[in-house]
């Protein structure tokens, strides 16, 4: 599915204005992207249950990757209905939020957050902003908002409106102005799901601050990002081995089909071949075919393509060597 057409450049609407926010929210829950304030940077926003409107996000800010997105919600309760409530979390929740701070948390069962927000994690990231009126639009939208920085890929994150309209004007349907963030700078992400709390990025939540509430705090060491590719704690790859760029199938395979190659795979990212529509869908297949009994998932070429690039990088991490 293309992406929806949108004016020349999206209208600015003060995020003060009810009336702005409640068709801020109305547009979200149409799966449509819209940018808004929050007191660290202004975010991209889309319906985090939308796995449609999430790749939407992917697409408009041209990311080579998928990373997993940060789920925005107006309360703790809201977050706690998401992610796992652990004693720490709950500690953390009454210092920090409403705040610049990012926890995540295990995954609940029948958390409606979309795979692809979460790249494929058993984990999910969440924010209660200090913004009051991010909070309001959150709790208009009635759903997790999932947000990036609403800037392209590779360019710094925007702190006004303006900044907001020259990267991504053409390519989201309203924005929301609520003046210049006074933070300035992205939340803190630490990690709660694991033994022991790890900050995975440092920002407006200092270190000490986390220490105070929690005890001692690890750094994610840098190394990790890139020691094993496709077997990152961070990153999600399934149990079954992966086979890129297949033309045939083999005993044990699952067939994993992009643009209907084959009648008799699986699954289909994307039966008429769009990327926009295979990447909402590459996490859940992944997950989908990744069943006991099954040696390995055969994957249909992707072309590069727009986000096709992005969807190659994930399958080339989840077929590189594990050891
Ligand atoms: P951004 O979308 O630019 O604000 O970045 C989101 C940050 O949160 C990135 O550093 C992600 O790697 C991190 N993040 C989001 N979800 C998770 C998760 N489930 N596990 C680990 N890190 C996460
Ligand atoms: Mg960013």
């Amino acid at each position: 599915m293309p992406v929806p057409s949108t004016p020349e450049t999206a209208p600015i609407r003060p995020v003060d204005d009810p009336q702005a926010r409640a068709e801020a929210a109305r547009l979200l829950r149409a799966g449509r992207l819209v940018a808004f304030p929050t007191e660290t940077v202004y975010g991209l926003g889309a319906d985090a249950t939308d796995e449609n409107a999430v790749a939407r996000i992917f697409a408009a800010k041209d990311r080579p990757r998928f990373n997993p997105l940060i789920s925005h919600v107006p309360d703790a309760m809201s977050a706690f209905a998401l992610g796992e409530a652990t004693p720490a979390a709950e500690r953390l929740a009454a210092a920090h939020w409403p705040g610049p701070l990012t926890m995540v948390l295990r995954r609940r069962t029948g958390c409606p957050i979309a795979w692809l927000t979460s790249a494929g994690l058993e984990t999910v990231a969440l924010r209660v902003p200090g913004s009051a009126a991010a909070r309001a639009l959150l709790a208009e939208a009635g759903r997790p908002i999932a947000a990036p920085s609403a800037n392209r890929s590779g360019r710094v994150s925007p702190t006004t409106a303006a900044h907001v309209a020259e990267e991504l004007g053409d390519r989201v349907a309203l924005i929301l102005d609520g003046g210049p963030c006074p933070v300035g700078l992205e939340s803190t992400v630490v990690d709660l799901s694991g033994a022991r709390p790890r900050l995975l990025r440092p920002g407006a939540v200092t270190r000490e601050q986390l220490e105070a509430v929690l005890g001692p705090v690890e750094l994610a060491v840098a190394g990790d990002a890139i020691a094993a590719p496709g077997m990152l704690a961070s990153h999600y790859a399934p149990q079954a081995a992966v086979r890129l760029n297949a033309t045939d199938r083999r005993p044990g395979e699952a067939f994993l089909d992009f643009g209907a190659t084959r009648g008799d795979a699986d699954l289909d990212l994307s039966r008429s071949g769009d990327p926009v529509e295979a990447a909402a869908r590459l996490f859940a297949s992944l997950r989908d075919l990744d069943r006991p009994g099954i040696a390995a998932i055969a994957v249909a070429p992707v072309p590069e393509a727009g986000l096709g690039a992005a969807i190659n990088d994930r399958l080339r991490r989840a077929a590189a060597p594990r050891g």
